[in-house]
């Protein structure tokens, strides 16, 4: 099974040059409501609702003391806003109270960041580990649903795994430094070759290992 999965992470690894950088030109504030935001919506929504959201906000403090009216408002491409706009001033304010702020968070080792970040509102482990992968290249392989469907049609995910069952299984044969761009390039490849629907199993250079090819319009 390592081999296997080993297989497919360095396949769909080559097939895409991936701006690792794209992280690191934004604040750790920014980012945290960035990875909020990418709930639930295309990352073209996000882009819009980022644009928006910096035009208005400069910092944590500001997002605190603002009125939820003029979050929803500035977040609103982002769909969902209401509930987001929420959690985002919630975790402004819960930041705020935190001697060191996000940074004081950045400086902890993974578990008890991951920890502290779960605990807040509408942050569960998944975004958590995402946030710490872009904010401080925290080695690990977060699983979205693009990577749960890939791994399921690809025999690596079954249904007694979940997410944390199925991140250490990808992490275990993935080196650290490959695991942000691992996880970046099988979200590529769940947008645009292995799609929920109608995949393109005809362009798929792993179509000869694939077990699952059910739904498949060009098999
Ligand atoms: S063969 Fe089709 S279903 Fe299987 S991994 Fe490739 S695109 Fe996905």
């Amino acid at each position: 099974m390592e081999d296997r999965v080993w297989r497919i992470i360095k396949t769909v690894s080559d097939m895409y040059e991936i701006d690792l950088e794209r992280f690191r030109r934004r604040r750790p504030f920014e980012l945290l409501v960035a990875v909020i935001l990418s709930q639930r919506t295309s990352r073209e929504n996000v882009r819009k609702a980022m644009e928006r959201f910096n035009r208005r906000f400069r910092d944590v403090e500001d997002v605190a003391n603002a009125r939820l009216r003029e979050i929803e408002d500035a977040i609103r491409p982002a769909g969902i806003w209401r509930m987001k706009a929420a959690r985002i001033r919630k975790i402004a304010r819960q930041l705020l109270k935190l001697e060191g702020g996000l940074d004081s968070i950045l400086k902890k080792p993974y578990p008890e960041a991951r920890k502290i970040l779960s605990s807040m509102e509408g942050v569960g482990p998944k975004t958590a580990d995402v946030f710490l992968m872009a904010a401080r290249d925290e080695p690990v392989l977060p699983i979205d649903t693009h990577i749960f469907r890939i791994m399921r049609r690809l025999g690596v995910a079954d249904e007694r795994d979940d997410y944390e069952s199925l991140r250490l299984k990808l992490e275990a044969v993935t080196p650290p430094h490959m695991r942000m761009k691992a996880h970046l390039a099988l979200i590529e490849f769940g947008r645009n070759i292995c799609r929920a629907r109608n995949p393109k199993c005809s362009q798929c250079p792993l179509a000869e290992i694939c077990l699952s090819r059910e739904g498949c319009s060009n098999p």
